[in-house]
């Protein structure tokens, strides 16, 4: 029992410093990516040396040396595998774009100690190729380079190329990628497969000296005549970066950093320097629009969507809705206006033949005055055709007693056509009154109209009442804008009801139209002197069919106040101030003063 727990304990004892031991080896591990240009095995000769000198400066830590391609780079930075690393300038600042790593150290070299000056490029080409002198001269030729993403090993010289006018993307000069490591250019070249090839900067000359080429077989196609340690076609960037990922403690970077500086060149004569200004790489970047300016050449519709699909996603609904919202907005004004038409053609049915009806009214309204005036009227008729009887028998005897003298006859016979006359304008007057005819509009004079309707009255009745116009308007005051047949209407029948008043109350007073005008109307006012109206009878005056007379329609009224009120204006019955009686006024708008005098509208 004893045995078997000591042997637990001396187990867990073990696990536990195991675990420890482990914690602290992972904790002290310093895990370092580097970007192998030349392929894994130079990657690991170039960079031991920087990793024993770490190490030495770091005591307690072991750096881990990782080697990546470019896009490998990328992934372990995404899945956390390293805490630093080191790069291209142009791979440092898309990765600082990617993955936020910030930049601690920039690599100076043996011949330039200025950071901002370091990574260049050559163009080679074959030494015996006199054809090929200037950049410009690769325009219908075949460049190689590593790969389109190696910064010294290829975009460096793009943008040389497109500054003198030359586009590769578009084959000027045909440009095809060998991949890693970077001699492969060099070999194209030297083989024929390639006019002209794209190295790092001073790579040549190392090929040469390490006896990887023949010396002299190649050389650097137009180099710059102030760079003199090594054949440059491109100008200088900053050097390689030495950089934090993003979660990187931020002490032990700046142990890393103290470190870096303190570190001795090493045998290529490298060292590291204060982190130098890659403005000149973002403006390369910019000129070429790749890496964090690659959207820039995304100006098609398809690329466009992919940035702003939500605006355009936003935009396209609204658009959708504004159309399906002006569709039913059109269909809704379409079916209103047509609801709105058929409405109004049925009103105008309506109105014509309201009209039709009220015309139909006041003929028959007039019918029914002239029946109800048909007694007076025959005796009325009767005077002329006696008298013309008369004078036609007395003629006939004196031209049998042979006493007619060509005096008598002609006196004679004068007054038989005088009274022949007569009867003929009573009927004259009674048939143009009960025609049936349209409405019109005439601008006439409110004091002819009432002499015309007396005469008519006049003709009408054989004890005809005085009908006395009492009025001091200029002519210009009395013009009006009526339907005189209608208004002749309104008026015979006032007339009519004021005699039938008076003669109720056995008085034989002349009845008074009295003519006023005030703001644009005329009034006219016809006052009788019969018992006028108890309250009862007043409340009824106007409607039809009411009559207080044996014989009566209770029309007439009615239908007045229909014709004045379609002429725009007002009938009414009061009491006068000064007697017995009743007064109905109405009044009628003026014509303007330059109307003419016939103005027909048939409204
Ligand atoms: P009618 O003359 O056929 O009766 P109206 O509409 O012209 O029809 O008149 C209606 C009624 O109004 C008359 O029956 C009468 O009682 C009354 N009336 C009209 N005018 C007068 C008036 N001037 N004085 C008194 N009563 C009147």
């Amino acid at each position: 029992m004893f045995s078997s727990s000591s042997s637990t304990r001396r187990w867990l004892c073990a696990a536990l410093l195991g675990l420890w031991l482990g914690i602290a080896q992972a904790s002290a591990d310093i895990r370092l990516g580097v970007l192998a240009w030349l392929g894994s095995e130079e990657a690991e000769v170039q960079w031991q040396p920087l990793v024993r000198q770490l190490e030495r400066r770091l005591p307690g830590h072991r750096i881990v040396l990782r080697d990546y391609s470019l896009d490998e780079l990328s992934e372990a930075l995404q899945a956390g595998e390293i805490e630093f690393l080191v790069t291209n300038p142009g791979h440092y600042i898309m990765l600082e774009a990617e993955h936020g790593i910030s930049r601690i150290a920039t690599q100076v070299s043996a011949t330039s100690q200025d950071p901002a000056h370091v990574v260049g490029s050559a163009v080679v080409v074959r030494s015996q190729r006199q054809d090929l002198r200037r950049l410009e001269d690769l325009q219908n030729s075949r460049l190689a380079a590593v790969a389109d993403d190696a910064f010294g090993g290829y975009q460096v010289i793009w943008a040389e190329l497109r500054r003198r006018g030359l586009d590769p993307e578009q084959g000027q000069p045909l440009t095809t990628f060998t991949g890693f490591p970077m001699p492969r250019v060099a070999e194209a070249v030297l083989k024929g497969e390639a006019d002209a090839g794209v190295l790092r900067a001073c790579l040549l000359e190392r090929l040469e000296r390490e006896g990887a080429m023949p010396a002299g077989a190649l050389r650097v196609l137009s180099p710059r005549p102030d760079i003199g340690h090594c054949g440059v076609t491109s100008a200088l960037y900053p050097g390689w970066a030495f950089a934090a990922a993003r979660g990187t403690d931020p002490a032990l970077s700046r142990a890393v950093l103290m470190a870096l500086l303190t570190l001795p060149p090493d045998d290529q004569g490298q060292s590291w320097s204060v982190p130098a200004d890659y403005h000149p790489v973002h403006e390369l970047f910019r000129e070429l629009q790749i890496g964090p300016y690659a959207f820039l050449r995304e100006t098609g519709w398809d690329s466009l969507w992919r940035r702003y699909w939500p605006w355009g996603a936003g935009l396209l609904l609204v658009l959708v809705v504004w159309g399906i919202y002006t569709l039913r907005v059109e269909h809704l004004v379409q079916r209103r206006t047509q609801e709105l038409s058929s409405a109004l053609a049925e009103r105008h049915r309506l109105e014509e033949r309201v009209q039709a009806g009220q015309e139909q009214m006041d003929h028959l309204s007039r019918l029914s005055i002239l029946g109800e005036l048909s007694g007076t009227l025959a005796h009325e008729l009767n005077q002329p055709l006696a008298a013309i009887g008369n004078y036609a028998r007395s003629l006939l005897r004196r031209q049998q007693a042979d006493n007619l003298s060509p005096e008598a006859l002609r006196q004679a016979a004068e007054e038989i056509a005088s009274e022949s006359e007569r009867a003929a304008g009573i009927l004259g007057g009674i048939r143009a009154f009960a025609r049936k005819r349209s409405r019109v509009r005439e601008v006439r004079d409110m004091a002819g109209l009432v002499e015309e309707t007396s005469g008519l009255i006049r003709g009408m009745l054989a004890r005809a009442p005085l009908i006395e116009l009492q009025t001091t308007l200029p002519a210009e005051a009395r013009q009006v804008v009526v339907d005189p047949l209608q208004i002749q209407q309104v008026l015979l029948n006032l007339f009519k009801n004021a005699w039938d008043a008076q003669q109720a109350a056995g008085s034989d007073a002349p009845i008074e139209v009295r003519l006023a005008a005030a703001d644009g109307r005329c009034t006219v006012a016809v006052r009788d002197h019969g018992p006028g109206l108890t309250p009862a009878l007043q409340a009824h005056l106007f409607e039809a069919f009411f009559t207080t007379k044996p014989d009566g329609l209770g029309l007439g009224l009615s239908i007045c106040k229909t014709i004045i009120e379609a002429h725009g204006g007002e009938l009414h019955a009061t009491a006068p101030a000064d007697g017995p009686g009743l007064v109905l006024d109405f009044s009628l708008p003026l014509a303007a003063p330059d109307a003419t005098r016939q103005e027909p509208d048939h409204a």
